[in-house]
């Protein structure tokens, strides 16, 4: 089994200036081949600290990946810090160098003595080409001999790697699109050949309704397998199980998952809402398509969040009838028709009054469900009795005409530990839930 790293070179990912996006792409991609990536390094422009990283890295993984350096200015120090720590000198790899040369050339413009750089590479090691840009990377098979004299302490030996060299270092610019270019055109196939370890297939299923621990209690007999293994993840306001299996191809892969895949598909009930590219509000589109069934809905404190969630969704005119922000007391009496009274008496943030909004709408509407939402997003506004945090979701589903139709309301209070916007955000997957659990299992609710 080989141990990769990957080894991300930038100041500007130490400032925080640029996010690491490339680390999250290498380590999707080690995954689908089955190479485990046991470490993920982050170092600044420094060549003392690259150098330093690169030996630990050689010292611990069969495979180091580089990612940034590799540019035409002096800050750019990768590709000489593995020379250095080699000993190997630099050389010119002249088809590089024609490359980068005709790149200029063709763009009108004269090649800067400095892009030169770009086409020197440590002797020994092979060239990666850049498809798409003018700095290539390289590839640089090591053996066990090499290690040694560069004083890498290197007891760690892959324990299957017949066909794969001791180690290997591919470097890669920063550039996010460079870097995908090389991997899929050379670096990907090039691992898969030399290091044919399977692969991984991963499902996500996706929770609401119920906390990471409890998730975990309730199936913790599957987080202690090996393969497939189970893995709870925590989400914004909802949890994940990750269930994963390595087998020599993705197809047996798959099979290997699937009976734990069902054991959590049947034990869950109502609380798993969806799978991989799932989200509550997909999956609550498609519930109301498949049930012909149409909504409105009547938003206070969420603004309109809900309502943009939904009509995110392409083919959102399906299901979506109307939406009313109705912020004001005005607004509640003068767009949803609630009583002055009913406000005056229970307060703009109560049952009654989220239930009169959600029937107001459904009436003007003539949809066949309705969701209201009333509540103090905070940070000020909350007083003893109606803290921040505290919230009524209302559903109103059409019974029959000249029918009173049904209501159901739910109380949040989710504190005011939460800021604004996450007490939006918790209330629209509350809200949301409750048109899922009524369309699924109305006795849920
Ligand atoms: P470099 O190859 O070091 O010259 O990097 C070129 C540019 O790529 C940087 O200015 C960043 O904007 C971007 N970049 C560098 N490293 C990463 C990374 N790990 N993830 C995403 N973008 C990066
Ligand atoms: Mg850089």
């Amino acid at each position: 089994m080989a141990i990769a790293e990957i080894l991300c070179v930038g100041t500007e990912l130490l400032l925080g200036d640029v996010l690491d996006t490339n680390s999250q792409f290498l380590a999707r991609e080690l995954a689908v081949l089955g190479i485990d990536c046991y470490y993920r390094v982050v170092v600044g422009d420094n060549p003392e600290r690259i150098k330093s990283a690169l030996r630990q890295a050689l010292g611990r993984s069969d495979i180091v990946i580089t990612s940034g350096g590799l540019g035409p200015t002096a800050d750019d120090l990768t590709t000489e810090c593995i020379a250095d720590v080699f000993a190997s000198p630099m050389v010119v790899d002249p088809e590089t160098l024609a490359f980068i040369e005709e790149l200029f050339r063709s763009r009108n413009l004269v090649m800067p003595p400095s892009n030169r750089k770009q086409a020197m590479r440590p002797q020994g090691a092979d060239i990666l080409p850049n498809p798409v840009g003018s700095a290539p990377g390289i590839i640089w098979p090591i053996g066990k001999e090499a290690l040694q004299k560069a004083a890498i302490a290197s007891e760690y030996v892959a324990q299957d790697s017949v066909n794969a060299p001791y180690r290997v270092i591919l470097t890669f610019p920063g550039v996010p699109g460079e870097l995908k270019a090389m991997w899929s055109e050379t670096a990907g196939p090039y691992l898969a050949k030399h290091y044919p370890s399977g692969t991984i297939w991963s499902k996500e299923l996706k929770h609401i309704g119920i906390g990471e621990s409890a998730l975990a209690e309730k199936f913790s007999h599957l987080l202690e397998l090996s393969n497939p293994t189970v893995a709870p993840y925590a989400g914004r306001w909802e949890c994940r199980l990750r269930v994963s299996a390595k087998a020599a191809t993705r197809e047996e892969a798959r099979l290997a998952a699937q009976p734990v895949i069902d054991e959590i598909r049947s034990g869950s009930g109502v609380t798993l809402y969806g799978e991989d590219d799932d989200t509550l509000e997909s999956v609550v589109a498609n519930l109301l398509v498949s049930n012909g069934k149409t909504i409105s809905l009547a938003e206070s404190c969420t603004g309109g969040l809900i309502t943009e969630r939904l009509t995110d969704l392409p083919g959102s005119s399906r299901f979506m009838h109307s939406a009313v922000v109705a912020y004001s007391n005005e607004a509640k009496e003068k767009f949803l028709g609630v009583d002055q009274s009913v406000i005056n008496k229970y307060g703009a943030v109560s049952e009654e009054v989220a239930v009169a909004m959600g029937k107001g709408i459904l009436a003007a509407s003539e949809s066949d469900l309705a969701l209201a939402v009333t509540g103090i997003a905070g940070p000020g506004g909350g007083t003893e009795d109606k803290p921040v945090g505290l919230v009524y979701v209302a559903l109103v589903a059409s019974v029959s005409p000249g029918k009173e139709p049904l209501s159901f309301v739910r109380k949040l209070l989710l504190g005011s530990r939460i800021n604004r916007s996450e007490v939006r955000y918790r209330t629209a997957n509350e809200a949301l839930n409750m048109v899922r659990l009524f369309l699924l299992e109305p006795s849920s609710l």
